[in-house]
Formats: C-alpha cells, structure tokens, sequence
C-alpha cells in the first residue's frame, strides 16, 4: 500500500469515526434528556407524594377539630343529665355516653399523632422533670382500671433512678400508659407488674411491664406494631382499641434513641419492654417509691379544694352558643359570675367595661380569632392582670407551650371536661376568691327553697343513686361515701335526718 493509499484509508476511517461520534453524542443527549426526564418525573412524584401528605394531615387535622366541636357539646350536656338525674337508669345512659366519648377522644388524639408521625411534624420536646410525679401520675391513672377489674398491679421502682430526668416527659407518659392500659386491657385474671429502672452506663430508662393476660401467638408478633393491626379480631371485640397505640409507640421510643420489644407466651401472658435515652438532671436517687406513693396519695385524699367562688368574675367567649350553655352549665353550682360573649368584638367591649378574674377565650372564631383578639387585650393593655385561658379543639399533646408562647396563660382542651376546667379556675383564680365554709353553704343553698336536708352515708354509687331517686324533689341530700366526711359535714350543718346504708360502717 502506497503512503497515499493509507493516508486515503486513514481518512475514511476517520469519516467513519467522526460519524459515529456524532451519532454517539446524539445518543448520549437523547440519553442524557431521558434522565433529565426521568428526574423530572421524579420529583413531581415526590412532590406529589409530600402534597398528598399534606392533604391528609390537614385532612385529618381540621377532621378532627370538626369532631371535637360537637363532642364539646355532647360531652358537657352529658355532663350535666349526669349530675341531674334521678333516674338510675338515666344516669347509666349517661355514663355510658361519657365513656364512649372518652374512647372516641382517644381513638381522635391517635390519629392525630400518626398523622403528625407520618408527615415528619412530630417533634421531641426536651424539658427536666421530676419522675416520681411522672410515675405518680401514671400509677393514678392506670391502678384503679386494673383494681376495677380485679387485677393486682404492682410497681417495683428502682431506688437509685436519678429523681430528675431531662427528655420529653408527655411523650414518655404517653409510652408508659400505651404499654401499661394494653397490659390491662389484655388481662382477664391476676395481675400487672410494671418495673422502672435507669442505666447509668447507656443513660437508658426502661420501663417492663408484666401481664398474665391473653398473651401473643408467635405467627403474631409481626403485626404487632403495624397501624390499624389488632390480632385475633373476633375474640378481642369486646375490648375497644384502634390498634394505633403500638405503631405510635414504637415511633416515639425510636425518636428517642430508644427501642422495643416483647416477650410473650400465647394464653399464659407478655412482657413490653420499652427503653428511651434520657439524660440526668439531679442525680439524687429517687428513693422508696412506695413510701412517696403513699404519701401523695394520703395528700390528695386530705385535700380536695372544691370550686366555689361566688366573688369571682369570669368571662367565657365562644361563637357557638351550644358551647357557651355547656360551660355556663358546668359552672352554675359554683357560685361563679359568668359573663358570656359570642365574638372577639363583644370580648373586648366587655373587657373595655369591667375586670375579670379570668377570661376563657375560645380559639376558633369567624372574625377575629381567639390569637387576634389577645393580640388586641395585650396591645390596649385591657387586662393585663387577667389571666387568659385558650379553648380550643385541636388538641395536640404538647399544644400547651405553643399557645403560652402566643401569650395565653394556658389552655384547656374541648371538649372540656368539668374536672380539668374546675382544676385550671382553682389554679388562676385568686385564693381570697374562694369562698370560706360560710359561703360555700350559702352557695349551696341558693337552690335549696327550704327543702329539709338529709344526710345519705353509703360507700355504694349504686346505693347512694337508689337513695336519690326517693329522697327526689322532697328533701335537699347530701351525699357522702364515709362516716368522717359525714361527720365532717355535721360539724356546720343541721340536718333532718341521717340514712345510712347497711354496709357502711356505723
Ligand atoms: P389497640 O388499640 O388495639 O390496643 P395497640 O396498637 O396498642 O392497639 O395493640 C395492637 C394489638 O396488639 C392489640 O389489638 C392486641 O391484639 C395486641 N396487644 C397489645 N398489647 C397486648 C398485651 N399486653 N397482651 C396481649 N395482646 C396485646
């Protein structure tokens, strides 16, 4: 081949080569648009993802809010058929409604936690604080469900758990009960053992709660901690539940750096143990748990202030008139002056013309909202010394900071239920308000018309219910559980005569 023979081949090859970069490079363009495409898809199904999300959170969200509107109306009524009747029969209705109300609340607050989970909104809210009171509190809320039932319930308390942890104390409360109503719940016979430690070495808290219930299947265990799972369907009918507490509760611990897990013997019963990564405030330990158990207990029996403030003023503000009957008819044996409003505008006139002791603002309201019109109160300083409580429906665990952070003084959830509300008034209502002995029977008497007064001494519900339907409309009872209350209560009081029920002690 002659060297312009090859420089000729070169040359075609060349061609040949620039020809097919060309092509090569087209294909990496198309190739490279595809995956610009593919990207672009992508994101926009991501994007959508996170839009959908949203929707159903904020679905769920105002769902709820929707639902707890009227709750606060059924409940409060409830409430007050509760405290009118006499008819037992009634009377059982009406404590039925109140507690399926209460599981419907509950079933509400769990889906608005998972849906707060799922759209990555939960937050962990560090604060320091004192765990006996924590394991105080649970012990009042779970004991008498068991003792109701006729389980045993023990807690064994490490004595050297630091007294004062720093984590986030609603979310741990919120672990605890899960775990300790599900041992209750799933337990027909014997008892619950719930144990509480602190490693100090992996700064874990753990909390192992024991049943001898209905136990878990191993082919079970998977589903366990799934949303909307509950195992063995037909024969748990009877025990209300979502099967959410354990999804959420996984969740949570996760959160904090913790983890959890059960051991289970189907029909013999199971163990949860859930551990979560707390730090140490004050290392002193806690001490004989049951010894401050006691103690607290013996205190609350001793002092129970009861709510009547006739020379108290407060203020309710709510849109929905049903609403402003409910809390008007909660507190009518207070004694409390009420003055009610139906919007931000007639909250703030009424400020502009009198003092109040406490103002209970509601959140939601067409115009102003409760947030603008306190806005408005802190601005014109119109009652600077008041202390403003928000109502309001969408309750969150935790929603309390956010709203003290808006400038309210704290906040009561709706529905409102009589205990939480007489608890936050005896808390903001100045001390020299609270009526004295004198007063308290004048209060009492307000309705009374000269009726002679019958003192009723039983330690039964049932009896002291039979009791009041035949004292009826005839004669003013007074009901009380015990001879010291009644003693007590004989101490200032004339009375006609006195009914005890056989089983008391005389
Ligand atoms: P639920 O609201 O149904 O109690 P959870 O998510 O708390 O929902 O629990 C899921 C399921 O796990 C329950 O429906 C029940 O079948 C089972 N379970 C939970 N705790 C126990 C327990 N202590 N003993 C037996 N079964 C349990």
């Amino acid at each position: 081949m002659t060297e312009s023979d090859k420089i000729r081949e070169l040359e075609k090859e060349n061609k040949i080569l620039k020809r097919e970069n060309a092509r090569l490079m087209q294909d990496l363009s198309m190739l490279s648009n595809l995956t610009d495409y593919a990207t672009r898809l992508r994101n926009f199904n991501e994007e959508k993802v996170v839009a959908a999300n949203k929707a159903k959170s904020n679905f769920l969200a105002n769902m709820s809010h929707e639902i707890r509107t009227p709750m606060n109306a059924i409940i409060g009524m409830d409430e007050m058929i509760i405290r009118e009747t006499k008819d037992n029969k009634i009377l059982k209705f009406a404590q039925d409604i109140k507690s399926a109300g209460k599981t419907l609340l509950s079933i509400i607050n769990d889906i608005l936690d998972l849906s707060k989970i799922e759209s990555g909104k939960m937050e962990i809210v560090p604060v320091a604080y004192d765990v006996a009171s924590v394991l105080n509190d649970i012990v009042n809320m779970t004991r008498p469900k068991a003792n109701e039932k006729g389980l045993s319930f023990e807690m064994q308390v490490d004595e050297n758990i630091p007294s004062v942890l720093y984590g986030d104390e609603i979310r741990i409360r919120q672990i605890m009960l899960n775990i300790i109503n599900n041992a209750i719940k799933y337990t027909a016979e014997g008892g619950i053992v719930v144990a509480v430690d602190f490693d100090a070495n992996t700064s874990k808290l753990s909390v192992k709660v024991t049943d001898t219930g209905i136990g878990i299947k191993p082919e079970d265990m998977v589903k366990l901690y799934q949303s909307f799972q509950r195992l063995e369907e037909t024969k748990n009918r009877n025990i209300e539940g979502t099967g959410l507490g354990l999804n959420i509760t996984k969740q949570l611990v996760e959160m904090m750096d913790g983890s959890i897990h059960v051991e289970s013997e189907y029909g013999v019963g199971s163990t949860f143990t859930a551990q979560v990564v707390q730090k140490v405030v004050d290392n002193a330990p806690i001490g004989d748990f049951s010894k401050k158990l006691a103690a607290a207990q013996l205190q609350r029996e001793a002092y129970h202030p009861v709510l009547i403030a006739p020379k108290a003023k407060v203020l309710i503000v709510d849109d929905n008139e049903m609403n402003l009957e409910v809390l008007t008819g909660l507190l009518s044996d207070t004694g409390i002056r009420l003055t009610t409003a139906l919007s931000g505008e007639e909250c703030i006139r009424c400020l502009e013309n009198a003092r109040f002791d406490v103002v209970l603002l509601d959140q939601m309201m067409p115009g102003m909202s409760g947030t603008e019109v306190l806005n408005v109160i802190r601005e014109r300083h119109l009652a600077d010394e008041t202390p403003i409580i928000a109502l309001t429906a969408d309750a969150i665990l935790g929603a309390r900071d956010s709203y003290i952070k808006e400038g309210f003084t704290d906040y009561l959830s709706k529905p409102v239920m009589y205990e939480d509300l007489e608890q936050t008034l005896l808390t903001y209502i100045d001390d020299s308000l609270l009526a004295n002995g004198a007063e308290m029977d004048a209060v009492s008497n307000v309705n009374a018309t000269e009726k002679p007064l019958v003192l009723v001494i039983s330690e039964s519900s049932a009896s002291l219910n039979a009791v009041k339907e035949i004292l009826a409309d005839a004669y003013k009872g007074v009901y009380v559980k015990d001879e010291a209350k009644a003693e007590k209560f004989l101490q200032n009081h004339e009375v006609a005569f006195i009914i005890r029920d056989g089983g008391s002690k005389q």
